[in-house]
């Protein structure tokens, strides 16, 4: 038996010993990663339920290192916060989604707006408030026409100004809203201090909307939640017919999901929103 437990520590303390490796080979890779040009902006479309039209796009970063395959977000931005590197990725990330917004814009969807999420540290340790007005003023795009997507924890904090910071961005015209609603603690007194416009239901309700009454009950009280708070609502993670219609049915005002398109690089999405260009 000792000899069991001692293997299988030492099995342990390798994996764990690979993990550590691959942590801090991936930071490094990372670092470097915004002077190759390694990443990249796909655009998700966000669809008005009521006119059933492309009203804006969520934009979603994607890291194809040069060598080796391509890395998940949910795997690399944990690595950008922890390391703070998310600041500068996330600098480039805003300035180049104004850009494209701008760019559709241009096209002819001149109501085209752009979401971009946004982590804590940034606006804990990045200037963050002149990030975001550089980026609208070298884009030339209109500060209606981004959206910053804060995850719910951020709005337990008391430090760093963020309510404060949300503010003056809000009262130029930039409009904030809650990504994944209801997946983390909400605290709904404390969502109250914010100048929030939008919640994003998170996708495991409306994964799960049809296994139960209840299920089908909580979306329909998350949607009512808002509107009485006069919030827009959109729903993520929307995959089929029947979870879209019942959604417009009990009245959430967009969807996002692979029903309409899964995230696209930002020339498939162009054709995406404007066909008559393909003929
Ligand atoms: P998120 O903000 O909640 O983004 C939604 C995720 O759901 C995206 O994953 C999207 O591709 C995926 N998705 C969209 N529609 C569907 C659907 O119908 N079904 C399913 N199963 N999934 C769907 P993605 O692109 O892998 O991004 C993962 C997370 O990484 C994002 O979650 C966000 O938290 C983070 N992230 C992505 N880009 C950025 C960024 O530029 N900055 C920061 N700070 N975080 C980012
Ligand atoms: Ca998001
Ligand atoms: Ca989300
Ligand atoms: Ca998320």
């Amino acid at each position: 038996a000792k000899d069991v437990a001692a293997n299988s520590y030492r099995l342990f303390d390798e994996t764990m010993n690979n993990q550590a490796i691959e942590l801090v080979s991936m930071a490094a890779k990372l670092k470097t990663a915004i002077e190759k040009n390694e990443f990249s902006l796909y655009l998700q479309p966000k669809i008005d339920f009521k006119t059933g039209k492309v009203r804006g796009a969520e934009a979603l970063l994607r890291w194809f290192p040069d060598k080796g395959p391509p890395v998940r977000p949910d795997l690399f931005i944990p690595i950008a916060e922890n390391t703070g590197m998310i600041v500068e990725i996330g600098e480039w990330v805003v300035r180049e989604a104004c850009l494209m917004a701008k760019r559709i814009q241009d096209l002819g969807h001149p109501d085209f707006a752009v979401a971009v999420n946004v982590s804590a540290v940034q606006f804990k340790h990045g200037n963050f408030e002149h990030i975001v007005l550089d980026a609208l003023y070298v884009s030339g795009l209109e500060p209606q026409f981004l959206e910053l997507e804060l995850t719910e924890s951020l709005f337990l904090e008391d430090e760093y100004d963020i309510a404060g910071q949300i503010g003056r961005l809000a009262a130029k015209g930039i409009s904030f809203s809650v990504d994944d609603f209801g997946k983390g603690y909400s605290n709904l007194g404390n969502l109250g201090r914010f100048d929030i416009k939008t919640l994003k239901i998170d996708q495991g309700f409306i994964f799960t909307m049809f296994d139960s009454p209840k299920n089908t009950a909580l979306v329909e009280a998350i949607i009512g939640l808002a509107k009485s708070l006069g919030l827009c609502t959109v729903a993520e993670g929307v995959e089929d017919e029947k979870t879209a219609a019942k959604l417009r049915e009990v009245g959430a005002d967009y969807g996002q999901g692979y029903l309409w398109s899964k995230p696209l690089p930002i020339d498939e999405f162009i054709d995406f929103v404007s066909p008559a260009r393909n003929s």
